[in-house]
């Protein structure tokens, strides 16, 4: 039986051999570059959904990735892993008509990147054994990937953590979150901007000299990333419609992880109408959906949504594949999507940082609602769709920070600073360990060997 109703992954490149998700998870990209996909996307039911009505998060967590995790070594676990990830309230707030927000920004590191990272790290866990080598997860990161990631893996056996910042472009609270764990998280503090740390992370995972270390990355090209930003959509599905009605979804989108989790739940036949992709000024994506020309935004733009400055996406290959085309891994379409189809599903909008700003002003005059900049462009991006379309229904948006990590935008638009949950108080007071680095690749690489040693 074990193994047979296994879901493989293949990779949007097709030369890779096709994998299991254990396999996929450990091996972050697939070895011709290309993302990992799941071969057929498992389908849930109208009655399943209703069964899901009046149970717990943790539980419909349970019930959504085992469609993934059925028959792998995981799957006997899940119901407890779910339960100790997700031990935080997950707020959807009414706001006005049959218009809600949902907070994915109750997690320890208040991003929603909590969901995804807290999940993996676990997976992570059940997947590598303490007979093996030690595995080196490697990051770059400009702020929340980072600190949610060393969060996550804090204190999990035989995995280490080394994530790289540049000092510069991070927040006080972003280090603190990060650099105040210690043990097997080893953070660094390169002399450089966010694209210098990517560079180096990219060597490294390119450089034969470091074959013999386990080396594996945990940004959102890992398929494990993705799993468990289907299971908030199915919630908030479960939770706010009636009757089957359709829901839309607002989703403020930088590396396209969060909108695939979306894209993904609506494959698997959860009745959501349309899913609305709201970008900040790097417009990539909705320029490509009006005009069928895709442009890199090279180098991307800086807006006050700073996780989503993305000039271009990496799992935008994943939305290209599920339209039948294919984006190779230097963002060039070889085959063109059947647009018409992703436009049933998609609809796309760019919010600029001027919008963004009279959209949290707005939204606090006008519904009491708090928002920050990443939230406040989906939100805004809803406006817009609602004054394309004339759409009534149930309509909700993802707010995927909490305001409190932005207190100086918000002081200054609304005139007072939000308050700080205990999650980012705690690391206030506590002592901050980091290593500081040139931008030089050598040191950098004598740095993962010793780490890789001890
Ligand atoms: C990472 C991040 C995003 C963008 O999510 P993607 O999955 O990369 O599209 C949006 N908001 C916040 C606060 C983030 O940290």
């Amino acid at each position: 039986m074990i193994g047979s109703d296994r879901i493989k992954f293949y990779s949007t490149n097709h030369k890779a051999s096709k994998v299991t998700l254990s396999e996929a998870l450990l091996n972050g990209q697939a070895p011709d570059r290309g993302l990992y996909m799941p071969e057929t996307i498992p389908q849930i039911t109208r009655d399943e959904l209703n069964s899901l009505r009046e149970i717990s998060y943790p539980e419909i967590a349970r019930f959504v990735l085992s469609k993934y995790t059925a028959g792998t070594e995981i799957d006997p676990l899940l119901p407890g892993l779910c339960r100790d990830a997700y031990n935080f309230d997950i707020p959807l707030e009414h706001v006005t008509d049959r218009r809600y927000i949902m907070r994915l920004d109750r997690g320890p590191t208040a991003s929603f990147k909590d969901f995804a990272a807290r999940m993996m790290a676990r997976m992570f866990g059940v997947l590598r054994k303490i007979s093996d080598p030690p595995l080196i997860i490697l990051t770059a990161t400009s702020g929340d990937t980072g600190s949610a990631i060393a969060q996550a893996f804090y204190q999990i056996p035989n995995i280490r953590v080394m994530v790289l910042f540049p000092p510069e472009e991070v927040s006080d609270r972003q280090r603190r979150q990060m650099t105040t764990l210690g043990d097997n998280i080893t953070i660094v503090a390169l002399d450089g901007q966010f694209d210098n740390c990517q560079a180096l992370v990219k060597q490294a995972f390119a450089d034969p000299e470091l074959k013999h270390i386990d080396l594996t990355s945990a940004n959102s090209i890992n398929i494990g990333r993705l799993l468990p930003q289907i299971v908030y959509y199915v919630y908030a599905y479960v939770r706010l419609a009636g009757n089957g009605e359709p829901i839309t979804l607002c989703v403020p989108s930088g590396n396209f992880g969060n909108m695939m989790g979306a894209l993904l739940a609506k494959h698997m036949g959860v009745p959501i109408k349309k899913i609305v992709v709201v970008t900040n000024a790097n417009d990539e994506v909705p320029v490509y959906l009006n005009t069928k020309q895709y442009n890199k935004i090279v180098p991307s733009r800086v807006c006050i949504s700073n996780a989503m400055n993305v000039g271009h996406p990496s799992n935008f290959a994943r939305v290209v594949d599920l339209y039948g085309g294919w984006m190779d891994e230097t963002g060039l379409i070889r085959k063109e999507p059947d647009l018409d189809r992703m436009l049933k599903d998609l609809w796309s909008v760019s919010i600029d940082d001027s919008e963004t700003r009279s959209t949290i002003q707005k939204a606090w005059r006008d519904n009491q609602l708090l928002l920050e900049p990443h939230g406040a462009v989906g939100w805004a991006g809803m406006t817009h769709y609602i004054e394309a379309t004339g759409e009534k229904g149930l309509m909700v948006s993802v707010e995927t920070a909490h305001p409190a990590k932005f207190p100086e935008e918000i002081q200054a638009l609304l005139g007072f600073e939000p308050d700080v949950p205990e999650s980012l108080k705690a690391v206030e007071s506590k002592q901050e360990h980091y290593l500081s680095l040139p931008n030089d690749y050598q040191q950098f690489r004598a740095l993962l060997n010793e780490r890789h040693s001890v």
